[in-house]
């Protein structure tokens, strides 16, 4: 890679490579001078948290984030405790690894109220708090597209986000902005302000937005070949006092198909053309 661009600031999410291990990932980013490093779960080989942690950082890069917790919501209230108990397994997980955020997917019950699963996601986040501060664990609630709100997220907007963590007021709860499922909302620059704000926002993940979208969930473009407004969105994100990093969170079957070494220097180039 050019060593006169910066990818200083450049995370990627294991599941944006999802055909690599978790060893040949570490080993293909640290050679292509990425620097951070979100876990999806499934990457790590034999749930060995520790051993993980210990392996990434071996390779100098930084554990950025731990995804993904929440699904909070359910009709039966037996379901939901157990929901909770996973999401502190989770917890001690992140802890394990030496990831300081777990990003959370708060869910949704299409059989029930967009309010009582509201509620609901409320009551596990107010569940988990003390196990996330007594592990040095911070909880980032990730607002999705209201495209998922069947059954992935009552919290469709960073305005909701924003109330959600602010009804905490702790510094151990904030948000997470993804552009993929933010980036239509005309309130966003205001309520990317609002989190910066009050030191809540926590996490920036990028991609695009493919034209036409041909799959809810696996057909995320990368950077540039779409119509999310990526420069604007990382002005707002960075006036907003965040300079944390900025995170490749591509799930595609499309790019799952190549040659992941060829894909991860299209990612490094989109970034650079179209990220920084
Ligand atoms: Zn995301």
């Amino acid at each position: 890679m050019d060593s006169s661009k910066d990818y200083s600031k450049l995370c990627i999410h294991t599941i944006t490579t999802k055909p690599w291990s978790l060893a040949e990932a570490v080993d293909n980013y640290a050679m292509a001078g990425v620097k951070g490093i979100t876990v999806w779960q499934n990457s790590v080989p034999d749930k060995n948290f520790e051993a993980a942690g210990k392996l990434i950082r071996s390779h100098g890069l930084e554990i950025i984030s731990y995804c993904r917790g929440g699904f909070f919501t359910e009709p039966d209230a037996e379901k939901r405790a157990h929901a909770i108990e996973d999401n502190k397994k989770m917890i001690a997980e992140a802890a394990a690894l030496g990831a300081p955020i777990l990003v959370l997917v708060c869910g949704s019950s299409p059989t029930q109220s967009m309010e009582d699963s509201r509620t609901q996601i409320k009551e596990g986040i107010e569940a988990l708090l003390p196990i996330a501060e007594n592990a040095g664990v911070k909880l980032a609630i990730e607002p999705l597209h209201p495209m998922y709100a069947d059954n992935r997220s009552a919290i469709n907007t960073l305005g909701q986000a924003n109330d959600m963590a602010e009804y905490f007021n702790s510094k151990w709860v904030g948000v997470a902005v993804d552009v993929y499922h933010l980036w239509w909302d005309p309130d966003l620059e205001k309520e990317i302000a609002r989190c910066g704000g009050n030191d809540n926002l926590l996490a920036y993940h990028i991609c695009d937005w493919k034209i036409p979208t041909t799959d809810l969930l696996l057909d995320r473009g990368l950077m540039g070949e779409g119509c999310i407004p990526l420069q604007k969105i990382k002005n707002w994100v960075a006036s907003a006092g965040f300079d944390g990093y900025h995170e490749v969170e591509i799930f595609s079957n499309h790019y799952w198909q190549m040659d992941q070494g060829a894909f991860l220097k299209k990612i490094m180039e989109a970034y650079d053309e179209h990220c920084l």
